[in-house]
């Protein structure tokens, strides 16, 4: 049995059935979740109008500011519900909780944020920072691509876009100071590392236009961290990078 699957196991026989959110108990029926139904259908999922780029659903006038500086390749992200209380609480429960099993529930709301996409696409998680990785003994970004493999039926690309630097916590930062935080925080690993899809080296996948790179992340806030992740994919010669992320936080002085 792969340790994976004893964690889950073991991780099923010490929790209790019951919803990480409400505490309510789980019925029988869902003892494999760790969210309840009704917490689930509670998540505000973030609806349309939006800019058609970035998936912010504000009325604009004139150009979108919140992606008017991403790089050309970036052509949608989406976020599946807004992070409000229950949502964060979910996000939490990834990230801190020990509980990434929960990530299958996340990615289940995700199913109607599924980028449409003419030709075959691959799955990319936003790294860690190699420290907090080991803090926190796994990459929250990870566990919700590999969710959304499961689910999608799209394969996960790892450890090709990697962190080159620590970035402090996003938090309390502007959009502006964002940016500036995280540029240049990632590159891609791609000589010689042997990796394939299908009978392709992953080099000729990435700059292959038809294929669509999915960036996978848990929370947008302003996109900062999406743009320097496909700043880096275009540099290695991407041509189309799309984003999905769990939840969609609003920002208080973006207006
Ligand atoms: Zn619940
Ligand atoms: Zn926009």
């Amino acid at each position: 049995m792969p340790l994976s699957s004893v964690r889950s196991a073991v991780e099923r026989l010490l929790l209790p059935a019951e919803c990480v959110i409400c505490h309510g108990l789980l019925n029988p029926r869902d003892a494999a979740r760790i969210v309840c139904p009704l917490c689930r259908q509670r998540w505000r999922a973030v609806r349309p109008p939006w800019c058609e780029r970035c998936g912010q659903p504000e009325p604009h006038f004139g150009p979108c500011r919140l992606c008017a500086e991403w790089p050309a390749p970036l052509t949608s992200v989406r976020s599946a519900v807004w992070l409000d209380d229950g949502a964060r609480r979910a996000v939490h429960g990834l990230k801190y909780g020990g509980l990434p099993r929960i990530a299958d529930d996340l990615a289940a709301a995700m199913g109607p944020i599924r980028p449409e996409t003419d030709g075959p696409s691959v799955l990319i998680p936003i790294p860690l920072a190699r420290k907090r990785l080991r803090e926190r003994g796994y990459n929250q970004s990870e566990k919700l691509a590999r969710a959304l493999a499961r689910q999608w039926r799209i394969p996960v690309l790892l450890d090709v876009l990697v962190r080159t630097r620590e970035t402090p916590t996003q938090t309390a930062l502007t959009p502006g100071t964002r940016l500036a935080n995280v540029a240049g925080a990632f590159a891609l690993r791609i000589d010689d590392c042997g990796l394939r899809i299908g009978n392709l080296p992953i080099k000729s996948v990435i700059r292959n236009p038809q294929f669509a790179m999915v960036l996978v992340d848990d929370v947008f806030t302003t996109g900062a961290t999406l743009a320097e992740a496909a700043r880096a994919l275009e540099q290695a010669g991407a041509k189309r990078v799309l984003g999905v992320t769990f939840a969609r936080a609003a920002i208080p002085d973006f207006t």
